[in-house]
């Protein structure tokens, strides 16, 4: 995926796309969007971070799993079998992103009654959640949610693997960065401090330590 933080407006449709397709509890996010600002009046700049799972080429979440419930698939997605996890935590601690959440409450986004996009989730509880890259919809040939929603068209999804592909040609037209040892990819508007650049999983868990 690539995240073009040249486009961001910050609206958070791809947070509230993400939750309502995934039926996720308040707090759960697979996805978030935070404020950056930097500069001094009059050459004050406001722009926006997107936090997301990196679907890290050796995720450090896989290798903390116990149960083996967090895995890689073929493509490259990092996943979660909720059959198998145990809501240890272990993977929570070991990701350098904070991209996991433990869901061990229940609760809806409105009072006791269940939105309908959060009957899905209903029984699910003492697992970790995560964004899914929308597996399943992109095993149906559907792009993830937040791709489709994004007004800004901020997220370009696909196949980097083959040169012809849109988001391949993306790269290449937009100059995207790639961030080491992940599946992402972004272009950052001019003057967009480092520090709030994506990582690498060894330069962010550098800079968590730091
Ligand atoms: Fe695992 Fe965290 Fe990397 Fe996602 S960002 S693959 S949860 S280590
Ligand atoms: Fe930014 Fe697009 Fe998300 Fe809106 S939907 S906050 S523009 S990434």
């Amino acid at each position: 995926m690539v995240l073009n933080l040249n486009r961001c407006s910050g609206c958070y449709t791809c947070q509230v796309a993400c939750k309502m397709v995934n039926g996720t509890r308040p707090g759960v996010d697979y996805t978030s969007v935070e404020r950056v600002e930097w500069g001094e009046y009059p050459d004050a700049h406001r722009r926006y971070k997107i936090n997301i799972c990196m679907h890290c080429e050796n995720p450090s979440c896989v290798a903390a799993c116990p149960t083996k419930a967090s895995y890689v698939t073929d493509e490259g997605v990092v996943l979660i079998d909720y059959d198998k996890c145990i809501g240890c935590g272990a993977c929570i601690t070991a990701c350098p992103y904070g991209a996991r959440t433990l869901v061990n409450e229940e609760g809806y986004a409105y009072g006791d009654t269940p939105l309908p996009c959060e009957e899905q989730q209903e029984g699910l509880m003492n697992i970790v959640e995560k964004c899914t890259f929308c597996y399943g919809r992109v095993s149906n040939g559907e792009a993830p949610m937040c791709t489709v929603h994004c007004p800004g068209q901020c997220r370009v999804f696909g196949d980097v693997d083959d040169p012809e592909s849109d988001v391949s040609k993306y790269i290449e037209s937009h100059n995207a960065v790639h961030v080491e040892g992940t599946h992402i990819w972004y272009v950052a508007p001019e003057g967009y401090p480092e520090d709030k650049l994506p990582k690498t999983p060894l330069d962010q868990l550098a800079a968590n330590n730091a």
